[in-house]
């Protein structure tokens, strides 16, 4: 592994303890598509043997310990499959959020904390591992379940006070557990996001040569929170295949709702390790500053940030793209460098010339209003009785443009499904024509009794949870708090 900002190496078990490189950059491994990787038998596997070949595949300094880690998924996801696929019309759904909170983020969260206990070991640490961790809304809770009341760690989340939904803020205040920490900030993600990298700042630049703890991230920034995401792209391929809806080398497009660049950058990986794909399609909000970059090469964050029913995806500076322009750059860091430095001067940069044609050559983006996304829960339910979030939506209504574009192939399209429409039951209520109550949790049951689906085990039992986490700072509080 090495910065996207200098030519430096660490083992792959340093860079998931440290989250970040020292110098502010994101570790990345350069020669992630140079390295052989067996893809045909790969897909042959069931999804714990998948796992185990692409961790170690991608993570080889933690090889001896792929299998224990991968097996953790069947006892903490309740679908067979882990992440199904299902026919939606003429495209699918892939079912990432069959996990313990509800979100596709626990894909990653169920087996970080495994890694970063692996890591440990590995590297003979023994000091406390500290996790932090800014959330737009289904980090937070997928982080706070994966590391509660694990021996040697704690964790503090940050999420922004009045930009979660409130099944999302629920689901964090009530977390019980011995190590964590769970405050609200008034500010934004961004907010958030920028004092949690602060604060690693702060501490790397100060405490940690005699502290007695290491601080680690469980955000996307962490290359453990991307690997296992990798995993499911695989999956996604191998079960059309099962289905005999493609042959083996045929090309698969992905439409992924896109918010920090984590999720869709995972399978940017999966096509540099082979798996046949043939677009990825990036799908925003209204914060769609994402789609003008892939069009126009131009990143600017100086813009209104918009709250939308899609809060996970409420974010202007996407950190995983960074990764994105270091291998677009073909590990040009001295650019990267100047580009984020120009982005957190003035708030903008410009990429041109190859590296900005190599991202287009596979790369295709599109954004969606509010009432596109209303609409569109509206018609997957009413058309194809397949229930919808409000994320997910916004990946259906892009790939509704995106058919009508001149890229379009006519390849299988392949939505990625990011969370349980129960998380937001009043947006998701009202798109099908019902009436929301006052209260979150009836909403929820309204759903479902409109539609026959069971609310999630893990959302109706938060009804009875007590509020254990009031805190609430301004967002120039976050550093201070984070190291205290
Ligand atoms: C986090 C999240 C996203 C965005 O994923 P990134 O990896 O940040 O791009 C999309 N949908 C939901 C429900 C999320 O929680």
């Amino acid at each position: 592994m090495q910065s996207t900002r200098s030519n430096d190496s660490v083992s792959d078990t340093a860079a998931v303890l440290q989250g970040i490189a020292p110098d502010g950059g994101l570790f990345v491994d350069p020669d992630v598509s140079s390295r052989p990787f067996d893809v045909a038998g790969c897909l042959q596997l069931p999804y714990i043997g998948m796992a185990e070949q692409i961790f170690s595949h991608l993570l080889p300094g933690f090889r001896g310990k792929a299998h224990d880690i991968a097996s953790v998924y069947p006892g903490k996801f309740s679908s067979e499959k882990i992440t199904p696929l299902r026919q939606v019309g003429d495209g699918y759904a892939l079912e990432l959020y069959h996990g313990p909170t509800s979100a596709f983020k626990d894909v990653a969260l169920s087996v970080l904390p495994l890694f970063i206990t692996a890591a440990k070991e590995i590297e003979g640490i023994r000091k406390q591992i500290s996790i932090l961790t800014a959330t737009s809304g289904d980090t937070g809770k997928a982080a706070l379940e994966g590391f509660h009341d694990v021996p040697g760690t704690d964790i503090t989340v940050f999420f922004p006070d009045d930009g979660v939904s409130p099944m999302q803020k629920a689901q964090m205040v009530t977390q019980e557990g011995s190590n964590v920490r769970v405050c609200a900030v008034r500010g934004n993600f961004d907010d958030c996001q920028r004092g949690v990298k602060e604060a690693f700042a702060c501490f790397a630049n100060t405490a940690q040569e005699d502290s007695d703890r290491l601080l680690s991230s469980a955000n996307s920034i962490n290359i453990g929170r991307l690997v296992p995401q990798v995993v499911y792209y695989f999956s996604a391929y191998a079960q059309l295949l099962e289905l005999k809806r493609i042959r083996f080398g045929d090309p698969v497009d992905f439409v992924v709702p896109t918010g920090n660049f984590g999720d869709i950058l995972a399978g940017y990986l999966a096509c540099e390790m082979g798996l046949p794909v043939g677009r990825l399609i990036c799908a925003s909000n209204a914060n769609n500053v994402l789609t003008d970059f892939i069009s126009t090469g131009v990143y600017n964050r100086c813009r209104p940030f918009l709250k939308t029913s899609s809060p996970s995806m409420d974010i202007l500076v996407s950190s995983n793209l960074e990764r994105m322009l270091f291998y677009a750059s073909q590990g040009d860091t001295a650019l990267v460098s100047s580009l984020m430095k120009s982005l957190n001067t003035e708030g903008t940069y410009t990429l041109s010339g190859e590296p900005l044609k190599r991202i287009q050559a596979i790369f295709s983006a599109g954004c969606c209003s509010e009432a596109d996304t209303s609409e569109t829960i509206a018609k997957l339910w009413h058309e194809y009785h397949w229930l919808s979030d409000t994320h997910t939506a916004v990946g259906f209504s892009v790939l509704d443009q995106y058919r009508a574009d001149p890229d379009f192939t006519g390849d299988p399209c392949i939505v990625l499904s990011t969370a349980s429409p129960f998380k937001f039951p009043a947006t998701v209520l009202s798109a099908i024509g019902g009436t929301p109550s006052a209260d979150e949790f009836e909403t929820a049951f309204l759903l479902s009794e409109k539609t026959g689906i069971p609310v999630p085990q893990n959302i109706a039992d938060l009804r009875k949870k007590p509020v254990l986490h009031t805190d609430l700072i301004d967002k120039s509080e976050v550093v201070s708090y984070a190291l205290s």
